[in-house]
């Protein structure tokens, strides 16, 4: 198996791992247990490493890391749902992790006791009579937390002295402590959280594994259940046949045979970066939908803790220092910001994020609609996009990040159906489940968290990223020979076209169960290839083509994010930003128009009745530095494809906007206007020519 090549400084003491009180603890005790749970891996594990350091401090310490099967993780059902609270496909994936770890810690000299129970109760017949400290990454969510504070208290009332010790950090690539800002003021938006935190933190080094020798079992040696077989999946829970399922061969069009385990995360990886080159590509490939590659797939692992992000951002400067540094390597770093996003947005809000109102606070009405959800789940809406990615995800416990925000659209507001069973039938079938990710992202998805909402149109979606339907008719047997673009809106087809391609609607493939999510428009139609508006019929919320204003820049060019929004009343996505060193504001709005419009505007308050601010406004019209003919707008109009030129001046600003739906046009008229206003052939004949006009 691949070795970690993490390179933090080896080994750290105690109190650089722990708080001074925490330290404190662990010294008093010679039984330390490291309780694993989602960091099941060997590399950057503080946990590990703080054990091995009170192991190291002094005589007679042991150590014995411990995983606990928690029935009420993985015996229970969903409240809403009444789905297994860990799909049978999670729980394989993650006995396959716990198997690895197990080796892997063996091979350092060590081992694991797996248990199934519960953890407060393991750990406290574990720790005993005598002084002992429980080391854990401490968790975000309110579930991880209770269980933490389950924990701490039976510790305590089995022995006065034992005690739970949280360790912070191990799941994020930037550490929360590194943080500009206190969580409970954090932004609710992702880009101006981004802005910060890329500006003033660094990624801390990822620690390297603990040495052989270095966790002595010790006193543990003849712990029960140590060196015992591991549980089935039936033994903790799982629903035998759905266990059958799980363990059988992946389905063949399964995006990858996901293996849990820190020794398949590294191999990832590694073939991710370094075997194929992938990582150069990821920008371009991120919205795939089929096959292996198109993203990193990291998830299950990371969310399991298999694969530290601390690890993943190492190799990917390694990566850019011995291969290419591109856009494609900075977003996969952007992308695991947003996972640490999530997980301090899970962290301030709490509880909120799973409530129907969410972090907003935002109260509608939501449909309590079983069939249809049932619908959805079975991918047997009658919308070719959502019911493939649903399928995927039945059969495979995977979904793309495409068909993720288009189904989780679709269920909250197009059906405006209780996204919370959404969320829920997520967290159950999901390889990678991670709550914060999770219910974050679904919060946002249904327009609780006070970020922008996007409400997606499938069938354009599919007609984008799925151009000629190969993924549609992939996991669609009904539609396999119905051709593109009628196997996106299969309800086009005439009663003769169902005959002809097999595919009867109402009988072979249903109808769509909402409203049909029309999409009028034709990519490469208008002027200058531009898009038609999208229209979306079911209409919870608007139709929304736009896109992060911020999408893909990788250059602030001095400028920092102030605020981002999305405005409703006008379907546009506003960031506004202000240039560090002259303070001049800019404010970026996208939307699906396929106008491109430009303006600067300018401060320029009267100091007297004048009219010197309007005299100006037409005077620097009159020929610039790069353009000196006398009337350079003239001359362009002639030729220009503008769908706006003009300026304007208010009593208290002077305002110089162009649009024109050619990208070409656009540049130019930018070009020469922005010359016109920065660079006026402002000469005393042409100012007194504009005072008597
Ligand atoms: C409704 C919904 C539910 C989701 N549930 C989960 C979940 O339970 N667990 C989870 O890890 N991600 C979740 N995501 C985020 C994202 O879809 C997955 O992380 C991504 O698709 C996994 O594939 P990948 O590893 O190939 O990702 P890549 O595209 O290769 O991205 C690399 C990594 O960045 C992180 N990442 C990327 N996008 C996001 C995002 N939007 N939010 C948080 N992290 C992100 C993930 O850790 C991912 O592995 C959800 C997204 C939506 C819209």
């Amino acid at each position: 198996a691949a070795r970690p090549v993490a390179g933090g400084a080896r080994p750290p003491a105690l109190d650089a791992l722990l708080l001074n009180r925490d330290a404190k603890a662990v010294r008093s005790s010679k039984r330390v247990l490291c309780w694993l749970r989602q960091d099941l891996r060997t590399h950057d594990n503080a946990v590990l490493l703080a054990a091995a350091a009170a192991a190291r401090e002094a005589e007679g310490v042991s150590v014995l890391p411990v995983f606990c099967f928690n029935p009420s993780t993985y015996a229970a059902k969903l409240p809403l749902t009444g789905e297994a609270k860990t799909g049978a496909r999670r729980a394989q994936f993650m006995l396959e992790s716990v198997s690895d770890l197990r080796e892997r810690l063996r091979a350092l000299g060590s081992d694991l006791l797996v248990a199934v129970g519960e953890p407060e109760v393991v750990l406290a017949e574990l720790a005993g009579d005598a002084p002992a400290a429980v080391l854990t990454h401490g968790e975000a969510c309110t579930e991880e937390r209770d269980a933490e504070r389950a924990v701490a208290k039976a510790l305590l009332a089995r022995c006065g002295n034992s005690a739970l010790v949280r360790v912070e950090g191990g799941f994020t690539m930037y550490d929360e402590r590194d943080l500009p800002f206190d969580l409970r003021a954090m932004n609710d938006v992702f880009t101006p959280v981004r802005g910060k935190v890329e500006k003033n933190c660094e990624v801390r080094q990822a620690y390297a594994e603990p040495a052989s020798g270095e966790l002595p079992l010790g006193g543990f040696a003849g712990a029960p259940g140590l060196g015992s077989e591991l549980p089935s999946l039936e033994a903790i829970g799982v629903d035998p046949e759905a266990a059958a399922v799980a363990r059988a061969a992946p389905h063949r069009l399964a995006a990858l045979d996901f293996k849990g385990g820190e020794s398949a995360a590294l191999q990832r990886v590694k073939y991710y970066l370094w075997d194929t080159d992938k990582a150069s590509t990821y920008f371009d490939t991120r919205n795939g939908m089929l096959g292996g590659d198109y993203s990193t797939k990291f998830e299950p692992w990371l969310s399991a803790g298999c694969l530290s992000p601390r690890h993943v951002y190492a190799e990917l400067m390694k990566y850019e220092d011995n291969r290419v540094a591109n856009k494609s390597t900075y977003w996969i770093r952007f992308e695991l910001l947003w996972r640490d996003f999530f997980r301090w947005y899970a962290q301030k809000h709490g509880a909120r994020i799973f409530m129907l109102s969410g972090p907003a606070r935002r109260h509608a009405k939501w449909r309590a609609d079983r069939a249809l959800f049932e619908r959805w789940v079975e991918g047997r809406t009658g919308v070719p996009l959502i019911d493939a990615n649903m399928r995927e995800m039945a059969a495979t416990g995977f979904m793309s990040n495409r068909g993720r925000q288009n189904v989780a659209s679709y269920l909250a507001l197009s059906l405006g159906v209780d996204w919370r069973l959404g969320a829920e039938y997520f967290e159950s079938a999901l390889l990678g489940y991670d709550p914060a990710s999770n219910w974050g992202n679904w919060a946002a998805a249904a327009g609780v968290t006070g970020g922008r909402v996007n409400k997606f149109n499938p069938t354009k979606q599919s007609r984008d990223y799925d151009k000629d339907g190969d993924y549609v008719r992939a996991w669609l047997p009904e539609l396999k020979d119905v051709p593109a673009p009628f196997c996106h809106e299969p309800w086009r087809l005439t009663p003769q076209q169902q005959q002809e391609f097999g595919c009867v609607i109402g009988v072979d493939y249903p109808k769509p169960a909402g409203e049909v999510p029309v999409w009028s428009g034709e990519s490469g139609g208008g002027r200058g290839g531009g898009r038609a508006r999208a229209r979306c019929a079911a209409a919870a919320m608007p139709a929304v083509g736009a896109k992060d204003p911020l999408e893909g820049v990788t250059d602030m060019h001095g400028f920092e994010v102030v605020r981002s929004d999305f405005v409703a009343e006008y379907g546009s996505a506003a960031v506004l930003l202000r240039h560090s060193k002259t303070g001049a504001e800019l404010m970026s709005v996208s939307n699906d128009d396929e106008n491109k419009t430009f303006g600067v505007v300018l401060r320029t308050p009267p100091k007297d009745s004048t009219g010197l601010p309007h005299i100006l406004e037409h005077s620097v019209l009159c020929g610039s530095r790069k353009y000196p003919v006398k009337e350079p707008f003239v001359e362009l109009i002639k030729s220009s494809l503008n769908t706006f030129l003009n300026a304007f001046t208010y009593p208290d600003r002077t305002c110089y906007p162009v649009a024109s739906a050619n990208l070409a046009d656009f540049y130019n008229l930018v070009d020469v206007y922005m010359d016109a206003v920065f660079f006026p052939r402002l000469t005393p004949s042409v100012f007194q020519q504009g005072r008597t006009c």
